[in-house]
């Protein structure tokens, strides 16, 4: 096959001859590069140890916390590449990591310790593709497949269950059903998986964009970090894969959002009915993963939205907007649609208020500083009762009238 590499890849493997070494691509950049999809990182299988790949690539920046394992990082103008001496893993004690690696003297021994023959590939400089496995076989037919017998290899490393959820969800492509089979039956074990690990998977295969094929299969192998996960039904299982319109981090958010109530459902027989059993469900669910702080945040204020019995008025949503900042309300919008909760006409409400953010309003704090309020938190105290004046109706959102009603405020409140 023609290849069209950046220039440092080429260069790397290039000098990598020239020194009388064995350099591959593999893993993820050659499976996509087959499928013609964005390649995001270059892994390169090398026949050298890693003091050698050290001394050949020392003119370049090195990263080398992986060298136990065989695993140097050549800082180069297309990122880190990972240059990784063909390697057999060692026993696995703890489902996860092998306890030692030993180096090998040929490739297709390398490609052996692979997760999934699609990940199995290696591609040499001149286009030449070795491919032990039918890799290529599976690419053409869309499937997921172990290296080897998946029982084994998903009991050496649970991490490879969630990966197949991830690239199933990624790809669209289906569980080879001896691969599927097992990686239900290891599910459970799942659960010693790390908790940065499982959030990486997560959110990966939340964000698939074929995450709607994928999810009647896939969410079942999540059920050694939710035990909820292989109990939804067939018909919610679809709802949560009802294609959304929206950027990958609201979607995301959405269908986190979907399955913490879903699985409150399971659980409790009922969807949350207060806020606080919203934020018990939304608690428990999160309690697996490692999300930053912002995000859980607005997760939390999704969840406080949709628990709130929808706004009979226009009023009452005007009265609630304040507390629920636009992003939040994004979220719980696509999550009540994933539920099937039928919450349109509070949405709609929500989207013509005049101010649904401090931008909304007709002035900014600079105005008030021009008329003499001083720096500090009165600026934005006033531009908040302000904003749900307007908002509530008592207020047009005109310049005047607002400067006119904050200096009112002003003189009568000390
Ligand atoms: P992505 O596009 O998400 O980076 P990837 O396949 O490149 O996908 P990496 O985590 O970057 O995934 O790993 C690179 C390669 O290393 C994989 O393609 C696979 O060959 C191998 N690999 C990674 N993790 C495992 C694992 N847990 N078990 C076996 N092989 C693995
Ligand atoms: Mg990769």
């Amino acid at each position: 096959m023609e290849l069209h590499l950046p220039k440092p890849v080429t260069e790397v493997l290039d000098c990598l001859k020239q020194a009388g070494e064995q350099g591959y691509l593999v893993g993820g950049c050659v499976r996509d590069l087959l499928l013609g999809r964005p390649v995001h990182d270059y892994d390169i299988a090398v026949s050298c140890p890693p003091e050698r790949t050290a001394e050949l690539f020392g003119r370049y920046p090195l990263v080398e916390t992986g060298r136990r394992h065989g695993t140097i990082g050549v800082v180069t103008q297309a990122g880190v590449l990972e240059l990784t001496t063909f390697r057999a893993d060692g026993r696995y004690r703890d489902h996860r990591r092998p306890d030692e690696v030993r180096f090998l003297p040929d490739v297709t021994e390398d490609l052996a310790r692979r997760d999934f023959t699609i990940n199995a590939i290696a591609l040499g400089l001149d286009g030449t593709l070795i491919d032990p496995f039918d890799g290529q076989g599976d690419l053409a037919q869309k499937t997921i497949r172990c290296v080897g017998e998946p029982r084994q290899r998903f009991a050496e490393d649970a991490l490879r269950i969630l990966r197949c959820a991830r690239f199933a969800a990624r790809l669209g492509f289906t569980v080879e059903p001896s691969t599927r089979i097992a990686a239900l039956e290891g599910a459970e074990s799942t659960r010693a998986i790390s908790r940065e690990r499982v959030t990486a998977e997560v959110l990966g295969f939340l964000a698939g964009e074929q995450f709607g094929q994928a999810v009647d299969v896939c969410l079942p192998l999540f059920s050694g970090v939710w035990p909820e996960a292989k109990r939804l039904a067939s018909h919610e299982l679809a709802r949560l894969g009802l294609p959304l319109q929206a950027e990958a981090p609201i979607l995301v958010d959405a269908r986190l959002l979907a399955l913490a109530a879903c699985f409150y459902r399971v659980r409790m027989g009922g969807l949350p009915q207060s806020i606080q059993e919203g934020q018990q469900a939304m608690e428990q669910f999160l309690a697996v993963l490692r999300l930053p702080r912002k995000q859980s945040s607005l997760l939390g204020q999704g969840m406080e939205l949709l628990v709130l019995p929808p706004a009979a008025s226009h009023a009452e949503v005007c009265r609630r907007l304040p507390c629920y900042s636009a992003p939040a309300v994004d979220r719980a919008r696509l999550a009540a649609e994933l539920l099937g909760q039928d919450r349109e006409a509070e949405w709609q409400w929500w989207r013509q208020a005049p101010c649904r953010d401090r931008s909304g309003l007709a002035i900014s704090g600079r105005e008030l500083l021009k008329l003499g309020v001083p720096a500090g938190p009165e600026v934005g105290r006033l531009l908040a009762t302000l904003r749900d004046a307007v908002n509530s109706g008592q207020l047009p959102n005109n310049p005047e009238c607002l400067l006119e009603q904050a200096m009112e405020w002003r003189k009568t409140e000390p």
